[in-house]
């Protein structure tokens, strides 16, 4: 993956935005569904195919948010989380799970390593965009 960038993702990134979001996943459509609901949310959209270019982005663009699938190629979205948690620069983002993973045992780890919200694919756009305003000021 040379740069994981969607197009839409840029639309409008020169308006004043509600928020800028990084989104740690590996599949392409399910990325660009996310980058899809953000941009219309007007919310800025970085993103990132995998855990170790997440850990980039998050250190270089310093977004307000991190969405992470949690099944990645490379370091699992669970070890990049931990990773960001140990470093101060990116300690203080809040982190949001968004997997297929529904087992019990993910949740219980995820939560340990500090993912503030778990969540499942597919996402109902309603409870996407309650969740984006628990944990992103509001627009003006
Ligand atoms: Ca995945």
């Amino acid at each position: 993956m040379v740069n994981g960038q969607t197009q839409i993702g840029k639309v409008s990134s020169d308006k004043t935005m509600a928020g800028r979001v990084l989104i740690v996943e590996d599949q392409v459509d399910h990325r660009m569904i996310l980058a899809v609901m953000l941009s219309h949310l007007h919310y800025q959209v970085i993103e990132a195919a995998d855990g170790l270019e997440g850990i980039h982005k998050a250190l270089s663009e310093a977004p307000d948010l991190i969405i992470m699938d949690l099944g990645l190629p490379g370091i699992d979205g669970l070890e990049t989380t931990v990773r960001l948690k140990q470093n101060p620069k990116t300690a203080h983002i809040p982190v949001i799970a968004h997997t297929i993973w529904k087992e019990e045992e993910y949740k219980q780890k995820a939560h340990q390593v500090g993912i503030v919200e778990y969540l499942t694919k597919p996402i109902p756009s309603e409870t996407f965009k309650r969740v984006l305003e628990k944990f992103l000021p509001q627009g003006s």
